[in-house]
């Protein structure tokens, strides 16, 4: 069989109810899509019935494939394990809750046609969220592009479309903490955004709540910028600043003979706030601390219990 031109890269976690139309709506695009293609499950580490699901798909239709992760690996560390089992000249990135809808892919196979590497859906509008994860994702893109000095798309999520030689590129970066859509912001080559609308998940609930949306926001930082460092250290001067400052003036007090004795409370304030102030220091460069430990174990970033349809070498990987 000769390589697909078009993969299409799916990470699934316990998505049970939104497999059958997933399904039928991959299909449809596969039919429409101007070269041969395949759909590259990767199942997540499901505890419901998706992976059974998965696997009478690929075993009906030779188009669908999968890698079944040992355990729950995160939806980032999913993408990285679709990417290495992808075969296709172009591969596509989607949710498996048609939120994504398989539709914009044919608008981005056009533009990889005229010759862009990387193709990412920009989000124009976005139903069913919550006005404050629209907010906040907002306000976190515009932050994050100014934390890294990086190209990154406003309001583009993990939907793109991308051409061999930035899925080598990007299979190259072999880091622990994964921000996929920062690392393809940072692999450069020509891109370009289609944009879309945001369907509502399609079934079943999301697998990223506030905890993790948190979590996630973090990672994205400190695996991109060292302004949080950086900014320790200067706050570290401003306040050593503001003590000098303090103490002149103390001795200026004490030479004029304006000195009093004062109060206790103004010290514990001092104290506490300076307490406060490491604290915070040493846990941002704990941070970044822990990242250099997770990145030194230098651990295979996923392990992969079984395959579908793909041959057993992507299991060596
Ligand atoms: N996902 C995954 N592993 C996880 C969490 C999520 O593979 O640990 C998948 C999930 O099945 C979906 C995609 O990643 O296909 C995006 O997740 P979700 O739709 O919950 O995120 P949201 O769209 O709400 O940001
Ligand atoms: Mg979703």
């Amino acid at each position: 069989m000769s390589l697909p031109t078009y993969s299409l890269v799916i990470p699934v976690y316990n998505e049970e109810e939104s497999l059958p139309e997933l399904r039928t709506r991959l299909a449809a695009l596969l039919d429409q899509l101007d070269g041969p293609g395949e759909v590259v499950f990767v199942d997540d580490g499901s505890r419901d019935t998706s992976f059974a699901q998965i696997e009478a798909i690929c075993h009906d239709d030779s188009r669908f494939k999968c890698v079944r992760l040992s355990r729950n690996f995160g939806h980032q560390i999913a993408i990285t394990a679709g990417l290495d089992a992808a075969s296709g000249d172009a591969v596509v990135i989607m949710d498996a809750d048609l939120q994504d809808p398989p539709e914009v892919v044919l608008e981005m196979a056009a533009r990889w046609r005229q010759g862009y590497e990387v193709v990412y859906a920009v989000r124009s509008e976005r139903a069913g969220e919550t006005k404050f994860k629209q907010m906040t994702a907002a306000m976190f893109y515009r932050l994050f592009r100014r934390l890294t000095d990086l190209d990154v798309p406003l309001d583009a999520g993990d939907f793109r479309l991308v051409d061999r030689r930035a899925v080598e590129a990007f299979r190259s970066m072999r880091e622990n903490n994964r921000y996929v859509r920062g690392m393809f912001s940072w692999i450069g080559f020509n891109q370009t955004g289609v944009e879309y609308q945001r369907q509502e998940r399609f079934a079943g609930e999301t697998k990223y709540p506030l905890r993790k949306m948190v979590r996630f926001a973090a990672d994205a930082v400190v695996s991109f910028s060292d302004a949080p460092l950086r900014l320790t250290l200067t706050f570290g001067f401003l306040m050593s600043v503001v003590a000098l400052l303090f103490g002149i003036a103390a001795i200026v007090a004490e030479l004029a003979g304006l000195y009093r004795v004062p109060g206790l409370a103004s010290i514990a304030v001092l104290i506490a706030f300076i307490g406060g102030v490491q604290l915070i220091v040493l846990g941002v460069v704990g941070a970044y601390v822990a990242r250099i430990h997770d990145e030194v174990k230098n651990r295979p970033l996923y392990l992969i219990r079984e395959v579908r349809g793909l041959v057993d070498s992507v299991v060596e990987r």
